[in-house]
């Protein structure tokens, strides 16, 4: 058997429409809303993002728990989604959803730092092994700032980011390679002023001669990555290759910040423990106060020591007054982030609910790869920890290029869409599922059926 998207264009053309009838059929309300929200937001929706879901109009929630999730027309879905890892440890998590409630009550903004904070810098040391942290809002700005702090530590300008990244909205990694493998702005996103041929370095994962090549300049004050690609598909990493990275970016002074935003699927310490990596910044937003907006990023003892040098702290005799450093933000260690903090870091990511988590995606990514066996489809699936994509290629890429050959953005929405008005969301951007502790094995199932009566529809069976 070929390619099947290629041999049933019209077929799935012809689905796509039953699929949106069936979509806005089940939808009224939240068809309503949209209206309403497109005389109000800039694109129809809080954030522009939104209107990205399949189906004709984003799905607009009323509640969610646990691994479940209602909507506006009371429809209710088994959701896989969880905001693309905002919410990884499940809706509205008791413990996490008792701290912030008790909080609440008690204060939320103080610029005080409080006893709670103290036992979570304690626990992220023990957890992650880097021994000195700071909070930020999201993750997007925890890499900001860890950037910041890479520069004025070096006194280098340049970043090294790989291609097919994301870290956020920061502007030094929105760049892409084009054609014939130069650097431009990525597509759609202007450059905000930032002369990237200037302060960027841009090379494809897994590319040990790129990276010398390019760190061998010695211009690099950080390079900033994933421990594996989660963000254009799934890009595994190649043996030796952390090896190579963290030598590589000693031998030319350059530090290494490891974003484990997405990885945190792995398990309760990440990649960096599971894999034994030695990032000098190491960055974690999205799910650590469960869905509160927060952020953390920890630095090595040697960054640390190089800090204090550039900007001592006021017991090593820094200034007090006009203190600006362009890192902070005065929310960002607000005492319901604090509470979402301690509650996620000491009751959810626990052994125990990474254990559940991964056999449950596990149990969804054997399901799609015995179907994808059973159709002869020329894809696959890679799973990490709690986290488990497919991809339309036969084999997983290498790099940032190979894995856009492996996106197929209508077979993608019909797919979701699919899954929709069967009760399931999977993330718009990837073809990714993402198992939560309160993810039960009649959920999976639901997904897992769902999915091979979408391919046998699709193959004309
Ligand atoms: N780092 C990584 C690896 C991410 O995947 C993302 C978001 N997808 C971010 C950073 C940015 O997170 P936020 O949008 O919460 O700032």
């Amino acid at each position: 058997m070929g390619h099947m998207m290629d041999i049933d264009t019209q077929r799935m053309q012809h689905l796509i429409e039953r699929e949106q009838q069936r979509f806005e059929a089940r939808h009224p309300r939240s068809a309503a809303l949209y209206e309403r929200g497109k005389h109000v937001y800039l694109y129809g929706t809080p954030l522009h993002w939104m209107q990205l879901w399949a189906g004709s109009y984003p799905v607009y929630m009323s509640e969610a728990k646990g691994a479940r999730l209602r909507d506006v027309d009371g429809n209710e879905f088994v959701d896989l989604c969880l905001g693309d890892t905002g919410s990884m440890f499940g809706h509205s998590h008791p413990a996490i959803a008792d701290a912030i409630a008790r909080q609440a009550q008690r204060g939320v903004t103080a610029m005080l730092p409080s006893e709670d904070g103290v036992w979570v810098g304690e626990e992220l040391r023990r957890r992650f092994g880097l021994p000195y942290w700071q909070l930020a809002t999201s993750a997007s700005d925890a890499n900001r700032f860890a950037l910041r702090l890479a520069r004025m530590i070096t006194n280098r300008n340049k970043v090294l980011v790989f291609n097919g990244n994301y870290h956020g909205s920061v502007d030094e990694t929105q760049v892409e390679l084009d054609a014939s493998g130069h650097m431009r702005s990525r597509t759609n996103v202007h450059a905000n002023g930032m002369d990237h041929d200037r302060l960027v370095r841009l090379v494809e994962f897994n590319d040990v001669d790129a990276l010398e090549r390019e760190l061998s300049h010695g211009d690099v004050a950080c390079v900033i990555t994933e421990p594996m690609m989660t963000n254009i598909g799934m890009v595994p990493v190649a043996p030796g290759y952390h090896d190579a990275l963290r030598r590589l970016t000693r031998k030319y002074g350059a530090l290494l910040l490891i974003d484990e935003t997405h990885t945190i699927s792995t398990g309760p310490g990440g990649c960096t423990r599971a894999w034994g990596l030695e990032p000098d910044i190491f960055v974690l937003g999205k799910a650590i106060a469960g869905g509160i907006p927060s952020a953390v990023y920890g630095v090595s003892e040697e960054v640390a020591q190089r800090v204090w040098q550039a900007k001592p702290p006021v017991w090593a005799g820094g200034e007090k007054r006009n203190n600006h450093s362009g890192f902070g933000g005065t929310l960002a260690g607000n005492q319901l982030t604090i509470a979402g903090l301690r509650a996620t870091l000491e009751h959810v990511m626990t052994d125990e609910n990474y254990a559940h988590m991964i056999d449950m995606a596990t149990r969804i990514a054997r399901s799609v790869e015995a179907d994808i066996a059973r159709f002869a489809l020329p894809w696959h699936v890679t799973q990490i920890g709690a986290r488990a994509e497919y991809m339309f290629m036969p084999q997983p890429p290498v790099n940032g290029t190979q894995a856009k050959t492996g996106r197929n953005g209508p077979l993608e929405a019909f797919i979701h869409l699919y899954l929709l008005n069967r009760g399931v969301l999977i993330t718009p951007f990837h073809n990714m599922m993402l198992a939560c502790p309160q993810l039960t094995p009649e959920d999976v199932d639901q997904h897992n059926l769902a999915f091979s009566e979408c391919l046998t529809e699709l193959a004309g069976a």
